[in-house]
């Protein structure tokens, strides 16, 4: 499902090489690639064809390396073979190629093709989170872009810069770049680059349970493929197209995208894929109650787990049999058994099925009576399934699904919750059980008072909260310090609101404030923030503005509420707003701003409502100075 985003285009010299498309006759896709490698016309290399057998490619590559002089070539060969190995997670010998063709285009002062080849190195660098210098990289890769106006270079740089920043919690900044660099690949040539920056966008809706906005940009992608070749978007399109649409609840459809997905997987020649996605409509099957289907699935599953070469096999073996059992409500004590040594013997590192087994011993404990057991391995799918999202997201630079491992970690916590209140019964142990449903109790507030913290989204009206708009005022005024510029911040509030309450219904002015929220958001430049501060009020940041600017722009907004047709259940309304406008210096505290705003729209209301107010209260010199 994930491994699409390190795909991506290679621009690369190669010299004719026969005896590489010797090498790699075994497989069509690739030498076919080959071919066009070896074909001077031809100097661009997609590494999508990498996806299919990239141990194949690996080899071709290393071959050309070799035989080539030190040179702009033999540099380029090195970028995609560096690339290449990067895919098959060689990170070592990665970067010890793409350093070698960094260090090249540097002594050449061949700054863009190093820029080329730091995004690509960044990924194998910090593979394991140093987000900090990761950005800074960044930072540079998609300065040099600018300058040199090399679209394609400073969407990918966005778009990476994007991904480390959803992996680090910085969502809406992640959001954002995303769809800038979305923005810039649109009017580029680059289909691929497109569909991966749409499959991030649907990686970071579904992390922040968005399954709806997901399910709209992976159809859009899906709808605009980048070629018949690019079998591995439509693959990771469709598996994620069915973990959303299974999120919310329509199986059927989820149930069609994941027999897509496996349809590929079997045209792909991908073979993990495809024992996945069966495994998946097993599941899916069950939950529809359709058994027999479910049944032939699992045994599909089961047939393409046997297979495969990963240590993930055994696992999905052994699990995809405990379904059939569960299927047939036929598991015993030999099949708890059975799946209890298959854990003990798994390699540490989490795959995929390794927290399906643990649930399924769980389960399998838990209906036999061992709810100790049970414990133990609710416990243990939980640490799984956290460890198997973040290594796979740091080893391809994904997206981190912390929405999936907080929701695991709820999910195990109350479920250790029931199975320790059923044991407590059963074993009198009231007492001390009590105490540690106490400290799981406190875990679980702790992960919610988590959640609370990330929410700055207000959810009626959709625009940022109090908590947005005070840590974007302090951001705002830090900047404004640096610059010794004024701060300009607004306070607007719905004139008799109560009235449209009392005269309509509170639902009625529930909309009301939706819709002047979205008139609010609609009437301000980009660079300012409206947020809902409390109730009916709203706070506005302005930079850079002056009263001119400040005054006009809020005219705006308090205009197009005053002139928007309002109306509920037929009848007219009249909404109107009033705005206290206030342009201070930035060493001004938080608290002192919001009196001072909240002042100017109290005068606005007294002097009659429906007007702005604006008032400088910067020392004088700084206000004829900036
Ligand atoms: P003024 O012009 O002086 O601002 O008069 P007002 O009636 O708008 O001001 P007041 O503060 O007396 O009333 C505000 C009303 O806003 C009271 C409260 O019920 C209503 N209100 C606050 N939050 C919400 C909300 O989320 N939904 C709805 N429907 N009403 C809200
Ligand atoms: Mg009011
Ligand atoms: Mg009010």
């Amino acid at each position: 499902m994930f491994s699409a985003a390190l795909t991506r285009n290679v621009v690369i010299l190669a010299n004719d090489d026969t005896d590489m498309i010797e090498q790699t006759e075994t497989t069509p896709m690739i030498s076919e690639r080959i071919i066009a490698l070896a074909c001077p016309e031809v100097r661009t290399w997609t590494l999508d064809c990498i996806y299919s057998d990239p141990a194949a490619a690996v080899e071709a590559l290393a071959g050309l390396v070799d035989r080539l002089d030190a040179g702009p070539d033999r540099a380029a060969a090195q970028f995609a073979y560096g690339t290449a190995l990067a895919v098959i997670g060689e990170l070592r010998r990665a970067e010890d190629q793409l350093t070698s063709a960094l260090d090249f285009y540097r002594a050449q002062g061949d700054e863009l093709s190093a820029a080329h080849v730091l995004l690509r190195a960044n990924l194998v660098w910090h593979q394991h989170g140093d987000a900090e210098r990761a950005l800074a990289h960044l930072a540079t890769v998609v300065e040099t872009a600018r300058i040199h106006g090399d679209a394609w270079l400073e969407s990918a740089a966005l778009s990476d810069t994007a991904l480390v920043q959803l992996r680090i919690g910085s969502m809406a900044d992640g959001l954002a770049n995303l769809f800038e660099s979305l923005e810039i690949a649109n009017n580029g040539t680059d289909s691929t680059l497109r569909a991966v920056i749409r499959l991030n966008l649907g990686f970071a809706l579904y992390d922040l349970h968005d399954y709806d906005a997901a399910v709209a940009i992976v159809q859009e992608g899906l709808a605009d493929p980048p070629s018949t070749r690019e079998l591995p978007f439509l693959f990771d399109g469709h598996s994620l197209l069915g973990a959303c649409l299974e999120q919310l609840g329509e199986h059927d459809r989820a149930l069609e995208c994941v027999r897509t997905a496996r349809q590929i997987a079997l045209e792909l020649v991908y073979p993990y894929g495809h024992a996945e996605a069966a495994y998946d409509e097993g599941r899916l099957f069950y939950r529809l109650g359709q058994l027999e289907e479910a049944r032939a699935a699992f045994q599909r599953s089961i047939e393409g787990y046997t297979t495969l070469d990963s240590p993930n096999r055994d696992a999905g073996l052994v699990v995809s049999t405990w379904w059939l059992e569960l299927i047939d409500q036929r598991f015993t004590q030999e099949t708890l058994d059975r799946l209890v040594f298959v854990s003990n013997t798994m390699p540490t590192a989490a795959y995929s099925r390794t927290f399906d087994l643990h649930d399924a011993i769980a389960q399998s404990a838990e209906a036999l009576g061992n709810a100790d057991l049970a414990i133990v391995h609710l416990r243990e799918s939980r640490r799984l399934a956290e460890t198997y999202w973040r290594e796979l997201g740091d080893r391809q630079t994904r997206v981190a699904h912390r929405r999936f491992q907080l929701e695991t970690a709820q999910q195990a916590a109350e479920q250790e919750r029931t199975l320790r209140q059923q044991l407590a019964v059963a074993l009198g142990e009231s007492e001390e059980l009590n105490r540690s449903n106490q400290a799981l109790l406190k875990q679980l507030h702790a992960q919610s008072a988590r959640l609370e913290r990330q929410a700055i989204e207000d959810p009626l009206t959709r625009i940022g909260n109090r908590r947005h708009f005070i840590r974007q005022v302090q951001i705002e005024t830090a900047r404004c310090r640096e610059n010794d510029h004024p701060v300009t911040i607004a306070f607007a509030d719905i004139d008799d609101f109560k009235e449209v309450n009392d005269a309509h219904s509170h639902r009625a002015g529930d909309t009301v404030l939706h819709d002047v929220a979205r008139l609010m958001a609609a009437n301000i430049r980009e660079i300012d923030t409206v947020a809902r501060y409390g109730g009916e009020e709203f706070a506005f940041i302005l930079p850079e503005a002056n009263e001119a600017v400040a005054t006009h722009q809020l005219e705006q907004v308090r205009s197009a509420v005053e002139r928007n047709p309002w109306q509920i259940g037929g009848r007219n309304l009249h909404v109107t707003i009033s705005i206290g406008v206030v342009r201070l210096d930035p060493s001004t505290s938080m608290d002192e701003m919001v009196t001072r705003a909240d002042e100017l729209l109290y005068l606005a209301k007294r002097s009659g409502k429906n007007q702005i107010q604006f008032r400088d209260f910067t020392t004088p010199n700084r206000a004829a100075t900036a």
